[in-house]
């Protein structure tokens, strides 16, 4: 089959769409054909190298795809039927994931990093995690949904426990996990101020149901959410962004309030005045995708159409390179789809 696959790490370059070997089925396991796989800035860190990703490796998180065959030992999928894949890779077994928290399992990784991913034709996964698709719901949308739309639940649902009424404060509104955290904000009733770097990425935050936009190249984020609070600071900020953002995330909350984050795209350094902590009785708090659970839970809202997944654009799967460069330059709003 064809796959992209890289054999050093670097630059976009190193991208190669080569033939490799099929995957071969274990009885456990579901054999899918992959329809669209959606880009996430994991697979650019990836790419880039991280520890524990052996090469030849092949990316990609997000899979939407057509059942090819299936296992022995599984008799409640057939051949033909539409599915997702849930982006997670856990061991099924140990405390941690029959307590349902699988994103704590020693074994926990996103599909695509310490194992190959589904830039390619052909995937074998477990049964765990595979998820059968309404007819309604496209290839290409439905790839666009798990990783953001779990990461984003998880950090306000999951982690910092978003309530009706509250104001949240999302950073880089037209990412792929920012333009998730508007739609979930909003459907739990919050008031939210989102940021974006260009005008056409606020307009589109506006769309999604942001209330407030904040232009972060032009505007000092803590000074405009003083001025749009009335002086209160907001009750969640939704962090992804990193160093760059850091401190104005901080001297944005109001007593009380939560900073949750899940990612450091900018950079992993950060300094923050322990006096702060604690006089005003902030709360930090990391976040790292979610549980099965929680994915099934925000997919009844994705099926229902209370969420709706926000693509930007689709390349065939053999302009992978294309598609990383246009993550990486910030261009997209919303997921980048690769075609297979
Ligand atoms: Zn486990």
């Amino acid at each position: 089959m064809k796959a992209i696959r890289f054999h050093e790490f670097g630059s976009p370059e190193v991208l190669k769409h080569e033939d490799v070997p099929e995957p071969q089925l274990r009885d456990d396991q579901v054999l899918v054909r992959v329809k669209a796989c959606a880009l996430n800035h994991l697979d650019l860190w990836v790419r880039k190298g991280l520890p524990g990703v052996r090469l030849p490796h092949i990316n990609g998180s997000d899979v939407a795809g057509e059942i090819e065959q299936v296992g022995a030992y599984i008799s409640d999928l057939k051949k033909g039927q539409r599915v997702l894949l849930a982006p997670m890779v856990f061991c099924n077994h140990c405390q941690e994931c029959v307590s349902g928290r699988q994103n704590m399992c020693r074994q926990f990784t996103v599909l695509g990093n310490l194992v190959d991913g589904g830039n390619c034709e052909l995937i074998a996964i477990p049964r765990v995690n595979v998820i059968p698709l309404p007819d309604h719901l496209g290839y290409n949308e439905a790839a666009s949904v798990p990783l953001v739309f779990l990461t984003a639940w998880h950090m306000l649902v999951g982690r910092s426990q978003i309530r009706p009424g509250q104001t949240v404060l999302i950073l880089g509104g037209g990412s792929g996990v920012g333009s998730a955290a508007i739609q979930i904000s909003k459907m739990f009733g919050a008031t939210v101020i989102a940021t974006a770097g260009d005008e056409n990425k606020l307009e589109k935050s506006k769309a999604l149901g942001a209330d407030h936009l904040i232009n972060h190249y032009k505007q000092k984020i803590a000074d405009e959410v003083r001025t749009i609070t009335s002086k209160a600071g907001v009750d969640i900020v939704f962090e992804h962004v990193g160093q760059a953002t850091w401190d104005e995330s901080v001297r944005s909350l109001k007593p009380g309030g939560v900073l949750v984050t899940c990612g450091a795209t900018t950079g992993p350094e950060a300094k923050f005045d322990i006096r702060v902590l604690f006089v005003k009785q902030l709360s930090f708090l990391g976040s790292y995708m979610g549980t099965m659970g929680e994915l099934h839970e925000v997919l009844k809202h994705v099926f229902s159409g209370k969420l709706r997944p926000v693509i930007d654009k689709t390349f065939p799967l053999s302009e992978a390179r294309v598609a990383h460069e246009r993550l990486e330059k910030s261009e997209q709003f919303g997921k980048i789809i690769l075609n297979p």
